[in-house]
């Protein structure tokens, strides 16, 4: 055996090219050759990369070697002559000096508060995700087949690059794919991955992503900056795979704890699978107040801007970034003086929130005269469900599921989906909560349509998906049933037109429930409710209500499909306009609907959480309201310091109005002169006045 100490002179480090040339040199010997930081730690093997790699050595560290076997000389030898010739790299590459780079500012739309300064990460679209399935016993030899099959696919496809790059670029630059190279015949790495197939039942791209997303995790966490950023050698190579095994699928990206998430667009079924643990904010290329990527993100309390149009394309991962909502303000590579700036705004803010008084408060909800308020959660992803009971709401008025359906193109299992619902009934306690039907389609359409739509806001929507796909949705119906034995579940059926969506669907509810009893299952009884949400049924609303047991306002749509104003796009965001008397008139109608049928009317769409909008809607006849857990606390101030008589005479008012204009000013006018310490000015929509 012997042994030496070296010293890693390269100026980038031991990264991956460098790497790659360290395995190259050891695999020519029969010794084992081993490698270990000389302040302590464990030694790896100097033949595997991803090994080499994870000894995460920067310029200066030192390195003891051990060579152990009949050539174990020659190969320390020649392993000491690629350490003092710094990787053959010092001469030629020089550690990329940072750019300065000038500071560029995007306006956008804020529609969640808050200021955060963190470093970009782009999610592509985010909709391609791995997605996670469980294999029989018999079919873990295929799946490991189907991996290796995919392995060699991946290696040939690189070679050529490799090769290609060695003509075009040169062979230092082919180097870098040696190093991928090397990482597909890793034998920890492949290794790993079988062993995640055969012992968790999963499948390849699952094993993948989760064997990657491991190394990725250990590579962030590198204190060399340069080296850190060589995370992406590890990505790649993932992605390679994963494009290997099945099409075009991207691995889900563990967030840093400075992640600003920057997107085209994000989708329930990308925002589904993100871990928003350590998310500072969002920018996103499209979307307006109400797209879920907003909702989302007020739910979560991170700050966002949206309707950046093609700041997508201009940003890359890593860059430093600013996300300002109140201006609606995106600032890339900001200037020392604006950071200083930003830096000391962020400080202030957070002193000033960790002296507002608390939020929670308990007990019914009364407007001054005495009128009641329930105030339930709206909520999507389990990051959100501390809410509901922080904030004090009375049960959940809207469980979106479709937020369920994160796993690209496969339906989530009814066991699982019962598992799910079973916990959404625990968190809602004594007061129930409301699952909506998978509402896929128009902004959710996610990878379950099997081609995209001309116009998918009015295409296989709501509802009209779960009719035509009858075991997607009979499949979710027993599910939500089964979790109906844990706690108190209804249903709502998510956009119908008319009373003829409502019977197909009770009649497939009720046709699900009969065979559990019959096959002996244990499951509850649920109300059936419908979102009303679409100008047919604010128009029917009357016969929907007496086929149904409660109804769910949906503004969202109601304003998207009232108007004709796609409610993701920021090009028509000025039109969009909630306050609009058509859609004053439908929500007045549709609430004196469900009180003349005797029925609960909830309104559960973003106007909900607006304290402004709230009185309206109590002035329209609204005594259940459900939103974001987080505006509880600032919707209950404000409503419990309003007369209800007053806010009817100035909704009656409202619904004279010819244009959404007039109804803001008189709003303005009115809060003003009778809440003005409830309501400053700002808090106040603004006209825009023909814009
Ligand atoms: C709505 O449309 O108002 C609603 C509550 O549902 P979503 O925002 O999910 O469409
Ligand atoms: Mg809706």
């Amino acid at each position: 055996m012997v042994e030496r100490t070296f010293t890693v002179t390269g100026q980038l480090g031991l990264h991956a090219r460098a790497a790659a040339k360290v395995v190259r040199v050891a695999t020519c010997f029969e010794s084992s050759l081993r490698l270990e930081r000389k302040e302590g730690g464990r030694s790896v093997d100097a033949k595997s990369i991803l090994s080499v790699l994870m000894l995460a050595a920067s310029c200066g560290t030192e390195l003891r070697a051990i060579a152990e076997g009949p050539d174990e000389e020659k190969a320390i030898d020649e392993l000491g002559r690629l350490f003092s010739d710094g990787f053959g790299e010092s001469s030629v590459v020089a550690r990329p000096a940072p750019i300065e780079r000038p500071e560029v500012r995007w306006k956008g739309l804020g529609v969640s508060e808050g200021i955060a300064i963190g470093r970009v990460l782009r999610m592509h679209n985010g909709t391609k995700y791995v997605y996670r399935s469980r294999l029989e016993a018999a079919e873990i030899d295929r799946e490991l087949r189907r991996f290796r099959a995919a392995l060699r696919l991946a290696r040939r496809q690189l070679t050529a690059v490799r090769e290609r790059a060695a003509k075009d670029l040169g062979q230092d630059h082919a180097y870098v794919f040696d190093a991928h190279l090397l990482l597909l015949e890793d034998e920890k790495l492949l290794g790993d991955v079988e062993k995640h197939i055969s012992q968790e039942h999963a499948n390849a791209e699952w094993a993948v992503r989760v064997v990657g997303d491991h190394l990725i995790t250990i590579y962030s966490e590198i204190e060399d900056n340069y080296l850190r950023e060589r995370e992406s050698d590890i990505e790649d190579v993932v992605q390679r795979l994963l494009v290997a095994l099945s099409g075009e699928r991207r691995p889900r990206r563990k967030l840093s704890r400075d992640a600003v998430i920057v997107s085209q667009d994000l989708l329930p079924s990308a925002v589904a699978e993100m871990d928003f643990d350590h998310a500072r904010a969002i920018a996103t290329d499209t979307g307006g107040w109400t797209s879920h990527t907003a909702i989302i993100a007020r739910g979560l309390g991170i700050p966002a801007v949206v309707g950046l149009r093609d700041f997508f394309r201009r940003a890359r991962t890593g860059d430093q970034i600013i996300v300002d909502s109140l201006g609606g303000d995106v600032i890339l590579h900001p200037s020392p003086k604006t950071l200083e700036r930003y830096l000391s705004e962020v400080g202030k803010r957070a002193t000033s929130r960790s002296v507002e008084t608390p939020l929670e408060e308990d007990g019914p909800l009364r407007t001054v005269d005495g009128l009641e308020i329930r105030m339930r959660a709206n909520v999507e992803v389990p990051a959100e469900f501390g809410g509901v009971s922080k904030y004090g709401a009375r049960g959940i008025g809207l469980y979106r599921s479709e937020f369920l359906l994160s796993r690209g193109g496969v339906m989530v299992s009814e066991d699982d989906q019962y598992a799910a619902y079973a916990e959404i009934a625990k968190l809602a306690g004594d007061d129930g909560a409301i699952v909506r039907l998978f509402d896929v389609g128009g902004e959710n359409a996610g990878d379950l349509m099997a081609e995209p739509e001309r116009n998918p806001a009015l295409g296989l929507r709501g509802i009209r998906f779960g009719l035509l796909h009858k075991e997607i949705m009979r499949a979710q119906v027993r599910a939500i049933l089964r979790a109906a034995s844990e706690g108190r579940l209804d249903i709502v059926l998510p956009m119908v037109a008319d009373v003829g969506d409502v019977r197909s669907a009770r009649a497939m509810i009720e046709e699900e429930e009969s065979r559990l009893e019959k096959q002996g299952l244990r499951h509850g009884h649920v109300g059936i409710g419908a979102m009303i949400e679409v100008p047919s049924a604010v128009l029917t609303a009357d016969r929907i209500a007496s086929n149904v047991d409660f109804f769910e306002l949906g503004t969202n749509d109601l304003v998207q499909y009232t108007l004709a104003v796609d409610r993701s796009s920021d090009h028509v965001a000025a039109w969009f306009r909630t306050l609009h008397p058509s859609v004053l008139s439908s929500i007045y109608q549709t609430l004196n609907a469900a009180r003349q049928a005797g029925i609960p009317a909830i309104v559960c769409g973003e106007m909900a959480s607006t304290p402004a909008y709230a009185v309206l809607l109590v002035g329209l006849g609204a005594v259940d309201l459900s939103m974001t857990p987080a505006s509880i606390p600032k919707v209950r101030r404000s409503l419990a310091g309003i007369d209800s008589r007053d806010a009817k005479a100035i909704a009656t008012e409202c619904l004279e109005c010819a244009t959404p204009d007039e109804v803001e000013h008189l709003v303005r006018e009115r809060f003003q002169s009778r809440w003005a310490h409830i309501f400053p000015l700002e808090s106040l929509p603004q006209p825009r006045d023909g814009m």
